[in-house]
């Protein structure tokens, strides 16, 4: 039984959880916890690497990057594949500046580490129990500042404040 649920909430490509699983703990944790940070990743030129090297090398990209987030977070935070090449990491507790951080461990990590050597572009925002938030609200603004990312020239993180 455990392992059937193992395999309900896993994305099967990269083993990082579902982006179902991720919404629920989200969920779970505004209603318990006073504030926390979400991540959101995406490949760079993701295209150009399937272009250039074919689909599988562009599958072997996926798990490389979800393994190198796996080992550079805590047990407690979650890590799910958002979708297509789009990574998404949930920080329970967590302040922006912290997740600041942690976001350019993992930019950092990527770059230094995938073969062929691939970097990640990433946009963080953060809820707090004294804002009306929603999860909708919190990803947009993170998808706000993955795009500032992107824009200010790739493989590296923006946050976003909440306005
Ligand atoms: P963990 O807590 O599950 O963390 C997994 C990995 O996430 C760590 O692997 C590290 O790469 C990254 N990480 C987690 N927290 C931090 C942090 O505060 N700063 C930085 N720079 N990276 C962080 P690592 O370092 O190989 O550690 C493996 C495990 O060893 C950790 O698993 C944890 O259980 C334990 N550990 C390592 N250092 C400490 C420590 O200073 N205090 C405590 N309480 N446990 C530690
Ligand atoms: P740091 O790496 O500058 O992290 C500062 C604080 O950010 C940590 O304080 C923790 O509250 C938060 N933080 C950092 N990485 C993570 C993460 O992956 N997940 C979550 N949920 N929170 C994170 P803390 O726990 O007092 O740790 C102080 C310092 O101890 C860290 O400074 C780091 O230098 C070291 N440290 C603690 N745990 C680990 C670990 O597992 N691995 C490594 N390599 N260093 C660790």
């Amino acid at each position: 039984r455990d392992e059937l649920e193992k395999l309900v909430v896993t994305d099967h490509l990269s083993k990082l959880y579902s982006r179902k699983h991720l919404d629920q703990c989200i969920e779970e944790s505004m209603r318990k916890d006073s504030g926390g940070s979400f991540i959101l990743l995406d490949i760079d030129n993701f295209k150009r690497i399937n272009d250039t090297y074919g689909h599988q090398v562009g599958d072997d990209i996926i798990i490389q990057i979800s393994n190198l987030i796996k080992g550079n977070i805590r047990l407690n935070d979650v890590a799910a594949r958002w979708g297509g090449e789009e990574l998404a990491v949930y920080l329970p507790c967590t302040t922006l500046s912290i997740a600041k951080r942690i976001a350019n461990r993992l930019v950092k990590r990527v770059e230094e580490e995938t073969i062929p050597k691939t970097t990640i572009s990433s946009g963080i925002s953060f809820w707090s129990q004294e804002q009306q938030d929603s999860t909708e609200k919190l990803f947009k603004r993170a998808d706000l500042a993955l795009y500032e990312a992107k824009k200010r020239g790739k493989n590296q993180a923006v946050i976003q404040e909440y306005k």
